[in-house]
């Protein structure tokens, strides 16, 4: 049998020494958190890594989600997908906005443009989608319908860190896109996130909202919070920087491998990058349709007995949660594909040093389950 149990993602992390001239200066600098050198030097290389206009930091994904939306002052309805980590709508009720949930597409798992319009509102103010997996969403239309109807555009970038399209990143699209930077994603500081913003203005009141509405020593501008970034997860995000495209290009090779293995099994589907892509292999889902000769679930389970522990991403839909589930927008009747797709889904390991025993292992199991 097996020895470790293998688990969905495995953090990485550069070598220990590589980390420790950076400790020392912060140990010796004392300068801990508030806009230190480390901060200053990660937005900045950030930034340029990621081709992007403006950056600011965050202390997570979640606070940062949070204050994109009170910098774009946004209240009333926010039009968003069901199928998500819960933290997407948490962010809206923590603001005190609604989530109006519209169906996702097969093909991405993200938000189905076509569906958007037709669930606007007076109160609606903003669009909220996510590049789920990574995949790129509908960009150019969800930009036409926020202009037609004057709305905002924010992206839960939290899966897009380092995707792609035709050679310019993700983090571009919209008014505001948001990154995280926990354990488990592509790209990690322990726990970290940033916004991606387009102008000066708005990364000062961004950078004002993060450190409590303070502009100055004796001045507060508006009811801020605390999301600030610490050195240490800066001077570890500046390392791991070296890093990210060997562990990227890593993750793209298990994600081949899967790909090819798994192509004719019948009842199982791999979500296809579409055309022009860059992808990051944040994740691997499969989807396990009515041939397979095992549920979704006997399958998850069958995995877990042979040590591997997979996840259903996005499972149970955050529009099933109680704090959701009484909202118009959330019967399944409006979310056919999500909620489908909720029961079908399931994601097999994918990490920088996953070996390719264990991949094999996990190929031979789903290949033939009995
Ligand atoms: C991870 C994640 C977040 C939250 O980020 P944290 O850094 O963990 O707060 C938000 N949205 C999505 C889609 C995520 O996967």
């Amino acid at each position: 049998m097996h020895d470790k149990p293998t688990f969905l993602t495995r953090p990485y992390l550069p070598p220990l020494e590589a980390f420790l001239p950076y400790l020392r200066e912060i140990w010796d600098s004392r300068w801990l958190t508030n806009a230190g050198p480390f901060h200053e030097k990660f937005e900045e290389a950030l930034r340029k890594y990621l081709g992007v206009p403006h950056v600011c930091l965050f202390a997570n994904g979640t606070l940062a989600l949070m204050t994109a939306l009170q910098a774009l002052r946004i209240t009333g309805e926010v039009i968003t997908t069901p199928y998500t980590f819960v933290a997407t709508t948490h962010a809206l009720l923590w603001n005190g906005i609604k989530p109006v949930f519209v169906d996702i597409r097969r093909d991405t798992c993200n938000l189905d443009e076509t569906l958007i319009e037709s669930a606007i509102t007076a109160r609606t103010t903003a669009i909220l989608p996510v590049h789920c997996y990574g995949n790129p969403c509908a960009s150019q239309r969800l930009q036409q319908i926020s202009d037609t109807y004057g709305l905002k555009l924010i992206y839960d970038a939290a899966h897009a860190f380092g995707v792609s399209v035709d050679g310019r990143s993700l983090l571009e699209q919209g008014d505001l896109a948001v990154l995280s930077f926990h354990a488990t994603k592509v790209f990690n500081t322990f726990e970290g996130g940033a916004i991606v913003c387009h102008d000066a203005k708005l990364k000062q009141r961004i950078d004002y909202l993060k450190n409590f509405g303070f502009a100055d020593e004796v001045t507060v501008v508006a009811p801020g919070i605390n999301g600030k970034m610490s050195e240490f997860q800066a001077a570890l995000g500046l390392l791991q920087l070296q890093h990210v495209d060997l562990a990227i290009s890593a993750r793209l090779a298990i994600d081949r491998r899967y790909r090819q293995a798994l192509a004719n099994v019948p009842g199982v589907q791999c979500l296809a990058s579409a055309e022009g892509v860059s992808p990051n292999g944040g994740y691997f889902p499969l989807l396990i349709g009515a041939a397979y000769p095992l549920s979704r679930d006997q399958l998850y389970e069958t995995l877990r007995r042979h040590g591997i522990h997979v996840r259903r991403y996005f499972y149970p839909l955050i529009s099933n949660l109680p704090m959701y589930r009484g909202m118009a927008s959330a019967g399944p009747a409006n979310l056919p594909v999500a909620t489908r797709t909720a029961e079908q889904v399931l994601c097999l390991p994918i990490y920088p040093d996953l070996d390719a025993k264990t991949v094999d292992r996990v190929i031979n199991i789903v290949s033939s389950p009995c």
